[in-house]
């Protein structure tokens, strides 16, 4: 059976985020994977170690204050999941809060986890569209598609990007990366909801979490002929494919 994590449901959803989980679990569904859902709210306990996919939405600089005393005694559990393997979507806000620290526009530092190395400060521009990235996954590349709406630009250290931005923004609108990699941890700024637009990512995730688990098994193909289309109409309006 996997667990699939949404913490802070109600705080950390933006732009559709939920969906990242609905994917999920109906793609294991779909394939007869025994699978459960488990909603964690302010206060209320988890234990990282036993779940195996972990979704952490996006949300507003004000829920961003809300949850950080909370996400901050959360902090050692998740690491020691995170280095053991825990596979995680971390969206916009959440990802920022992976990192060290965000900096609003007014000054204000909400402290990230600092798990990943890096950290975000607001700028004075949106950065809001649809977005095209390429991300390399077992050596494979895929183009996905989604939404983006932040101010705030996030620099990496030492962690590695989860892609390079072929239309949009991405991590800060300068350097042409989106998001990170660090072990199993995904961290983009793709709403959309990103999973059910890009079902070859979550089947990576997917594989990820039974390889964890020691289930090594391949995954049954599903007909995915309405998401590729998607896709590709997505890729064509942004002007990456003919
Ligand atoms: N508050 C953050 C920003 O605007 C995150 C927004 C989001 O999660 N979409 O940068």
């Amino acid at each position: 059976m996997l667990t699939v994590c949404h913490l802070y449901p109600d705080l950390l959803n933006l732009y559709g985020d939920r969906g990242n989980v609905i994917a999920f679990v109906r793609r294991c569904q779909w394939r007869g994977i025994p699978v459960r859902v488990q909603e964690v709210n302010l206060g209320q306990p988890v234990d990282f170690g036993a779940v195996d996919f972990l979704l952490l939405g996006g949300g507003s600089d004000r829920e961003q204050e809300l949850i950080t005393a909370d996400l901050q005694q959360r902090a050692p559990d998740l690491a020691a999941a995170i280095e053991e393997g825990l596979v995680v979507l971390a969206i916009c806000g959440g990802y920022q809060l992976l990192g060290r620290y965000y900096r609003t526009l007014e000054g204000a530092e909400i402290p990230g986890l600092g798990i990943l190395d890096l950290y975000t400060e607001a700028g004075t521009k949106r950065l809001i569209g649809n977005i095209a990235v390429e991300i390399e996954l077992d050596g494979r590349k895929i183009h996905a598609c989604g939404f983006e709406n932040h101010s705030g630009q996030t620099f990496l250290g030492k962690v590695k990007p989860l892609g390079r931005v072929l239309k949009g923004y991405g991590n800060n609108g300068q350097d042409g990366l989106e998001g990170a990699r660090y072990k199993n941890v995904f961290c983009t700024y793709l709403h959309g909801p990103l999973l059910p637009k890009n079902p070859a990512l979550t089947d990576h995730l997917l594989q990820l979490a039974l390889r964890r688990r020691g289930m090594e098994a391949g995954l049954t193909l599903l007909d995915d002929v309405f998401e590729t289309r998607a896709n590709r109409v997505m890729l064509r309006r942004l002007g990456i494919k003919k």
